[in-house]
């Protein structure tokens, strides 16, 4: 390879900047020429593709977002996308790909590759950690710690009002962010998609711990756990136990902006590096993880959404802690 492009695609997460940086200067770093895709695969199609210097990503390790943007695009699920998409970056001898974005982001440069035989190199950027073939995931740790940030605030408002609170996180099909952000921050329990959440004993505890005078109540709910969200649960336990004064919050996108924590940096970093060694030796259609904290390559094939078991101890340990 000479000429290599990065892009970062579908869902943003903080600490995509550091990767994008790290891809760039490891490139320049060994003689090569690269290009920023503006957009994700949008740009790929509309020929939105800009050369990148050192100077290029100066100042934003540190911030959250994608200076690249970011975005879905349908066109790129038909051939003739692709074929577009191939020309242009034919035109500018682009030569090699690095795709920083999720599972549907992998699908889409597998299928590019096998296509026009263009190696491509996926990082994995998401908030939501599901990703097989990697410990972390760039953005899951500043995005739970937000979460965490935001979840002790209601804590203190929690506390001087004797209130309950629901508290959804993001996660529509995996419950890492509500599971570590529910433990770091004492919930009474954790709803996520993962796992069937007994209802009965949720109320019972509820029940109880609103007759002791529990000063905090405190429930954490992945927005895709099994009632469908925070507010339906929240009318569940309203119905059940009309005595207490249950409030709910919907963190929303908070979750996903921000300063990337020192992690997110870090496994940002080490990622890029990795992924233009990648493509300088020959280690093509694969994402690059971390795991162990080894480097660990997943060809781009199954590096999928992984319903990872979550541990029935993880939850027993949120019940008897928050007793
Ligand atoms: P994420 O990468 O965060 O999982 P998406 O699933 O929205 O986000 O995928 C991002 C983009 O990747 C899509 O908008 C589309 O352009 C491309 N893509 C996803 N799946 C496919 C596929 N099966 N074939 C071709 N392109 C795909």
């Amino acid at each position: 390879v000479t000429k290599i492009g990065v892009l970062t695609s579908g869902g943003d997460a903080p600490g995509m900047n550091a990767a994008v940086r790290a891809v760039v200067r490891t490139g320049i770093y060994h003689g090569l020429e690269v290009f920023g895709i503006i957009r994700g695969y949008s740009g790929m199609i509309d020929d939105d593709i800009i050369p990148m210097d050192s100077r290029s990503v100066a100042n934003i390790i540190q911030r959250g977002g994608t200076i690249l943007k970011t975005a879905r695009c349908k066109e790129f699920f038909e051939h003739e996308g692709r074929k577009k998409a191939f020309e242009n970056l034919k035109k500018k001898g682009i030569d090699g790909l690095v795709i920083i974005g999720g599972d549907g982001s992998f699908r889409g440069a597998q299928k590019f590759s096998n296509e026009f035989d263009i190696p491509c190199i996926g990082l994995p950027g998401t908030i939501d950690k599901d990703i097989a073939g990697t410990d972390f995931t760039i953005g899951f740790d500043t995005a739970v710690n937000t979460a965490v940030d935001a979840i002790d605030k209601i804590r203190d408002t929690a506390d001087a009002h004797d209130r309950l609170f629901i508290v959804e996180v993001m996660g529509r099909d995996a419950g890492y962010i509500a599971l570590h952000s529910g433990i770091a921050t004492g919930a009474e329990n954790i709803l996520i998609p993962e796992s069937k959440t007994d209802m009965e004993e949720l109320v019972h505890s509820l029940t109880e711990k609103e007759k002791r005078k529990k000063l905090v109540n405190l429930v954490v709910v992945a927005e895709g756990d099994e009632f469908g969200g925070a507010n339906e649960v929240a009318a569940v336990i309203k119905k059940r136990i009309p005595q207490a004064d249950v409030r709910v919050c919907i963190l929303g996108h908070i979750q996903r902006g921000g300063s990337p924590t020192c992690l997110d940096r870090l496994i940002a970093s080490r990622m890029g590096y990795h992924a233009v060694e990648c493509l300088l030796t020959g280690k093509h259609n694969v994402m690059v993880g971390i795991v162990n904290n080894n480097l660990y390559y997943t060809p781009l094939d199954n590096a999928i959404k992984a319903k990872q078991k979550i541990s029935e101890e993880w939850l027993k340990i949120v019940k008897i802690l928050a007793s």
